[in-house]
Formats: C-alpha cells, sequence, structure tokens
C-alpha cells in the first residue's frame, strides 16, 4: 500500500537548509500496524506529514496505492487525502465551539452531506467510541482520552484505509493512553492500517511492527512475533 524508495527531504531557511529525512526506503502493506519511534528531531513528524501528502519530498518516490504521490497539486493531493488518510494529532485539533458530534461530523459537511445524514454517521461512530453520551458535550467537558477519541472518530468519518497519528497520546496520562491505544487497535483489527509516531514504549509495544528512526534514517525495525517484538533485516539492507 505504500511503497517508499531513497526518500529525502530537507527543509531551507534563509540561514541554512537542513536535510531531515536522509534515503527512508519503506513498505507498508494494507492492514498493517505500525509505530514509528525515534528521538525527538530524528524525522518522525516529516515522515508522517509526507506519507499523509501534507508535505513534499526532494527525492525518491513515494507509492500509495499504486500511484507516484509526486508533484501532486493541492487539489489532487486533497482528493486523495480525503479518500484514503485520516489524520490523529497529540493537541486533538478539536473545534472549540462545536460540540463531540459536531466536530466528527465537520468533514461531512465539507463533502456537502445533509445535516441529518452526517449527525446520524457521526453518531454512530462516536457510539463506537464509547461516547455516546458525550456527543452534545463541548471539547472542554471533555477528558483528554475522550477528546482524542473524538477526534479519532472525526479521522474515521470518510472511511479511510489509512490512519496516520502524530503522538496521538503525548498530551495523556497512562490511563487514557491505554483507552486511546484500545480504540485504535480495534481500528486496526477491523483492517484500517494504521501508523503512529510515538515517544512511548508502551505504545509502540502494542503495534505489530516498529521503525525506528535515527538522524533521518531508519535505524532498524521490529515485528511482533508471539506478542514479542523481534528485530528484522531492514529493506536498506537487503536488495533494492
Ligand atoms: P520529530 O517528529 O522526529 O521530532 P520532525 O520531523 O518534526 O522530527 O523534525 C525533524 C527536524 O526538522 C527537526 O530538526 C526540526 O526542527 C526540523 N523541522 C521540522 N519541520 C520544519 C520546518 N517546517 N522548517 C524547518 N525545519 C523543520
Ligand atoms: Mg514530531
Amino acid at each position: 500500500m505504500i511503497h517508499i524508495r531513497q526518500l529525502h527531504k530537507s527543509y531551507h531557511t534563509e540561514a541554512i537548509s537542513l536535510h531531515v529525512l536522509k534515503g527512508i526506503s519503506l513498505d507498508i502493506e494494507a492492514g498493517e500496524y505500525v509505530a514509528v519511534t525515534g528521538a525527538s528531531g530524528s524525522g518522525k513528524s516529516t515522515l508522517l506529514n509526507i506519507l499523509g501528502i501534507l508535505d513534499t519530498y526532494d527525492a525518491g518516490d513515494y507509492h500509495l496505492n499504486g500511484t507516484l504521490i509526486k508533484n501532486m497539486s493541492e487539489r489532487e493531493a486533497a482528493k486523495f487525502r480525503n479518500e484514503m488518510i485520516g489524520f490523529v494529532f497529540q493537541s486533538f485539533n478539536l473545534i472549540h465551539f462545536k460540540n463531540a458530534l459536531e466536530n466528527v461530523a465537520l468533514p461531512l459537511y465539507y463533502k456537502k452531506v445533509g445535516r441529518k445524514k452526517r449527525n446520524i454517521i457521526a453518531m454512530e461512530l462516536l457510539d463506537k467510541m464509547g461516547l455516546k453520551d458525550w456527543a452534545h458535550h463541548m471539547p472542554n467537558e471533555l477528558s483528554g482520552g475522550q477528546k482524542q477519541r473524538v477526534a479519532i472518530a472525526r479521522a474515521m468519518i470518510s472511511g479511510p484505509k489509512i490512519i496516520l497519528a502524530d503522538e496521538p497520546t503525548g498530551a495523556l496520562d497512562s490511563k487514557t493512553t491505554i483507552e486511546v491505544m484500545d480504540v485504535l487497535t480495534n481500528l486496526n483489527s477491523e483492517g484500517i492500517t494504521t501508523i503512529i509516531v510515538t515517544h512511548e514504549k508502551s505504545v509502540s509495544d502494542a503495534t505489530n511492527r516498529i521503525i525506528h528512526l535515527k538522524d533521518g534514517m531508519i535505524e532498524y525495525e521490529t515485528r511482533k512475533n508471539n506478542g514479542v517484538h523481534d528485530t528484522i533485516p531492514h529493506v536498506n539492507m537487503q536488495s533494492v
């Protein structure tokens, strides 16, 4: 589903240019449950944003579902994102003056789905997240874990194939982290390809595969085998 070869990305500011991704090669198949780990500044968010077509890259190839993601217009990129990808962020990014139901339903408003229909679909998703009784509460009346579950429901409302989550539990305590990870694990078990950037071992251990970045390169990968993560050869070590 995701095929990346020799991906490079630099950021250029007036004074300096910063080489952030230095030749990443990676394949992620449909339905995988993946964590991306690595120190702060190692390029995790940059990689995730490129996967989500929120950002461009300088060299290499990125194929998503058979399509080369390169030189896309913003309109094409937006179409791809809307059809394929749901995003979840550390800071939830809920609209504070809309209730939980309205936040979840919002992507359908932009797709011109009628109010009644979008509210029915949003309510089903909130129910699935265990938040039916909270549908008419405002974000500031919800706990962090509840806010993140609202955000996950919103990410799911367009029926994405992939969930990209950037430190989704970074603002949560360990109890609500488990709450949110249970939701993501359930979605993955229903077939959603799930990719989570995280610092937390409890989060990466829940996934089936860990991709560890160091200084913009993949340092190692692990795969879960009988419940334990074993280091596996990375694609860069094989012939590409
Ligand atoms: P991580 O998510 O692993 O902490 P990032 O991908 O956010 O790392 O950032 C990698 C490096 O790129 C960092 O040094 C960061 O400061 C820099 N960086 C990220 N985004 C930008 C940007 N838009 N402009 C310039 N530098 C950036
Ligand atoms: Mg980051």
